[in-house]
């Protein structure tokens, strides 16, 4: 079904995505099949990873991993990010069946140029939450609802989620997504993201152990 492009209509805000293109993904830990999807309202391009029959109607190791370019691909330290993705990716290899949707919401939905002024504040004494508020930013402005058409094309239903975010077991089950266990996901903690990790269990409700 390579090539089978569908427009799902989501309710509320009228989200179109659209199923672009499959192809392999071979990385250090399982060759993946890559998915591309479009939200036509947003713009935004997302990626959802796949290993094994994740559409066997059985529940499926789920990640939903939003960007990070600075943890995922420029190695920070000031985040738990890329550590998070590398330790989910590993998991799914290991368990030869899982998901893993990339969504392009990067700095907690606040886009990557304000991240960096964040990351400014932060320098400067300020917390995580406490930066995207002095921006004009909610505490955590990402939204999940593409998620539901991505797992709808692939077939997925319900999942075994890997995450420490609360918020995000709410907001996939509010948008009808099974999750029927969830994994911590606890990785990369370090010197440097101490007090993020502590900002985002203290202040954002994650379960991570400081
Ligand atoms: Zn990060």
């Amino acid at each position: 079904m390579t090539n089978v492009i569908t427009l799902v209509p989501a309710e509320g805000r009228g989200l179109q995505v659209e199923y672009v293109e499959s192809s392999d993904l071979p990385t250090p830990w399982a060759t993946f099949r890559l998915h591309g999807f479009v939200d036509r309202t947003g713009g935004r391009e997302h990626l959802a990873l796949t290993l094994g029959s994740v559409a066997d109607g059985e529940p499926v190791l789920a990640r939903v991993h939003s960007e990070c370019l600075t943890g995922d691909a420029l190695f920070s330290r000031r985040c738990d990010c890329g550590a998070q993705l590398e330790a989910a990716m590993k998991r799914v290899a290991a368990e030869g069946r899982g998901v893993i949707v990339y969504l392009r919401q990067e700095g907690r939905g606040i886009g990557l140029m304000n991240k960096i002024r964040a990351y400014r504040l932060q320098d400067e004494g300020m917390d995580t939450v406490e930066a995207n508020q002095h921006l004009g930013f909610g505490d955590d402005e990402r939204r999940y609802d593409a998620v539901k058409p991505i797992f709808e094309h692939l077939g997925v239903g319900a999942v075994h989620l890997m995450t420490n975010n609360p918020r995000k077991v709410e907001a996939l089950e509010a948008l009808g997504i099974q999750v029927v266990t969830r994994q911590p996901l606890v990785a990369g903690a370090n010197p440097h993201n101490h007090r993020y990790l502590r900002a985002k269990a203290r202040r954002l409700g994650h379960w991570i152990p400081i």
